[in-house]
């Protein structure tokens, strides 16, 4: 799965975190992130991550744009409800993106955590069929 990895300045410790907890099931996917997320988790992990723009200067539409394009299948937002951002309307674009499409989005820790175990699972195979046309491999 391409797994997109976002998070606001003071979540960025959270999703390390997450990653590192699950990093026996994280390893087998392809991770993507915006600028600044990315090269952390990476030097954090030892992950490799391929690394889009940096959130405020469009990381967060370059991901939309995966997702739209089909090539996302599931976005980890670590967002930050009590700090306002610069590029809220991509935030929110990015969100709607994801409704449009019915990729898995969490938006805190809590929700990731039942996304990763998820994937380790294969509960995604009805929404995959849906969104691929044809059984995933
Ligand atoms: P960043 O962007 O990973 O470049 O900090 C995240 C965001 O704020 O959308």
């Amino acid at each position: 799965m391409n797994i997109a990895l976002i998070a606001h300045d003071k979540k960025k410790d959270d999703l390390i975190r997450l990653v590192r907890a699950y990093a026996h099931i994280l390893k087998h996917h392809h991770l993507f992130a915006t600028g600044t997320t990315g090269k952390r988790v990476a030097e954090a992990t030892g992950l490799p991550v391929h690394c889009f723009k940096s959130g405020p200067l469009g990381g967060d539409q370059e991901i939309g744009a995966a997702v739209a394009r089909g090539e996302m299948d599931m976005i980890l937002f670590f967002r930050d409800p009590l700090t306002a951002q610069p590029h809220e309307p991509d935030v929110s674009a990015l969100m709607r993106l994801c409704d449009v499409y019915s990729i898995p989005l969490a938006t805190n820790m809590g929700g990731s955590e039942i996304l990763v175990r998820s994937i380790e699972q294969g509960d995604f195979e009805a929404r995959m069929l849906d969104h691929n046309d044809e059984p995933p491999a």
